[in-house]
């Protein structure tokens, strides 16, 4: 059974606990999915997650516009990813995809996110390049103003949903200055002429992934998403609201991590107990629980402070994301270990957390550089 005590921190309203609850009985009917066919296992998702209202926190209600609630939003991944990890992606996608829209798109852009909203359309989030991946403001790709238009040339890469996406927010440059400054951020939907898909690329644990190529795509300016020279601005300020809830999903890992290890412990004997009455077994176990309550702790104080109307939480993201990432990679490498030989055994539930953190650790900001951005928080 898992620990539903957290829910009983002074971060969250009665509202969140009831979202948890009536998610966690869908979660329980619905899924996990079958993941042999990930395009069309995602595009299920997207629409019967939809369907049943859970993309709602996802984007900016246009009827009822106000921030987006980050509490709800790491409630939603860490629900999720405990179940399936790839119904998390789902959701996560299309948060990630229409963020700079929610946050800085004109009426008319954010017309899209009644539909993204609904499952009715999916989005992607395409910024990193082949050769400028962590170092995001050394990116190639161009948009050269032409009359009332912008061309897009140059090649993205790893853009989840790429190829299954009906939008896309692209970041490129459009040199009002060098660097970071000189970067527009734009909505380009999938079938605009000269978007094609490159290479589909294929990781440890499937989703929809590619390597993009744009071919002088021809947008209007009015698929510029705020202003010139506003992209890289625009793209920290999506990390902003989404970095902590990738910690939430790493959460949701270690928590079924967790779960399936108390349950062998408890029901595998050894020695002529339960495996659980080893002591060594239950120091990892302890380790894991401490870990789990650290990064919980983390992660709602994140999203609290950014529900609570601070500007920027850059320090805050930066620590949950880094903490529970990291963390939830050791919890699972304990339910591994405790597991035996199940544990490495293709198709086994934890077998598949260990590699669905994997990427988590490395995505939207690797651990690497969340330390490098604490370190000049603190400073
Ligand atoms: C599964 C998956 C999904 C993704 N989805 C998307 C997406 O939807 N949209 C998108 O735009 N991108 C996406 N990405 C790309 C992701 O954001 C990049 O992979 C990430 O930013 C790292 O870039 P890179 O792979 O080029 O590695 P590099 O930039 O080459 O970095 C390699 C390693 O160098 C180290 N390093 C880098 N910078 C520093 C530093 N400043 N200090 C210390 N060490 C450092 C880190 O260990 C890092 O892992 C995805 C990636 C994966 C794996």
């Amino acid at each position: 059974m898992p620990d539903r005590s957290f829910l009983d921190w002074p971060f969250f309203e009665q509202r969140h606990r009831d979202w948890a609850d009536k998610l966690d009985a869908w979660c329980a009917k619905n899924l996990p999915v079958d993941h042999s066919d990930v395009d069309a296992a995602c595009r299920d998702l997207v629409a019967r997650l939809g369907e049943a209202g859970f993309l709602k926190p996802t984007a900016l209600d246009t009827d009822n516009p106000g921030p987006l609630d980050v509490r709800t939003l790491c409630l939603t991944r860490e629900t999720l990813a405990r179940h399936d990890g790839l119904a998390d992606f789902a959701f996560a996608m299309q948060g990630l995809g229409t963020g700079a829209i929610s946050l800085f798109g004109t009426p008319e852009q954010q017309q899209w996110l009644d539909r993204t909203r609904a499952g009715k359309a999916i989005s992607a989030f395409a910024l990193s390049e082949p050769r400028s991946g962590s170092d995001v403001a050394n990116m190639d790709m161009t948009a050269t103003r032409d009359g009332d238009d912008y061309v897009l040339s140059g090649e993205k890469t790893w853009i989840s949903n790429g190829g299954i996406a009906d939008l896309y927010t692209v970041f490129a440059r459009t040199g009002e200055a060098p660097g970071a400054k000189g970067i527009s951020a734009f909505l380009v939907p999938a079938d605009t002429p000269g978007l094609e898909v490159a290479e589909r690329l294929d990781v440890i644990a499937p989703h929809p992934l590619a390597r993009l190529s744009f071919n002088d795509v021809r947008v209007p300016a009015s698929a510029m998403i705020g202003k010139p020279g506003e992209g890289f601005k625009i793209a920290m300020s999506v990390l902003d609201v989404f970095r902590s809830t990738v910690g939430a999903a790493a959460l949701g890992f270690a928590r079924r991590a967790l779960d399936e290890t108390l349950d062998r412990a408890g029901s595998r004997e050894l020695f002529g107990a339960p495996l659980f009455e080893l002591q060594m077994v239950q120091g990892h176990i302890a380790e894991m629980a401490l870990d789990i309550d650290a990064a919980a702790l983390l992660i709602y104080r994140a999203a609290w402070t950014k529900d609570m109307g601070a500007p920027r939480v850059t320090r805050e993201a930066a620590m949950a994301k880094l903490f529970a990432t990291d963390r939830a990679q050791q919890v699972i490498d304990k339910a591994v270990q405790i597991h035996g030989g199940d544990g490495v055994r293709r198709g086994h539930i934890v077998e598949s957390l260990y590699r669905e953190i994997r990427a988590l650790r490395i995505y939207e900001g690797a651990s690497d550089v969340q330390k490098v951005v604490i370190a000049r928080q603190i400073k």
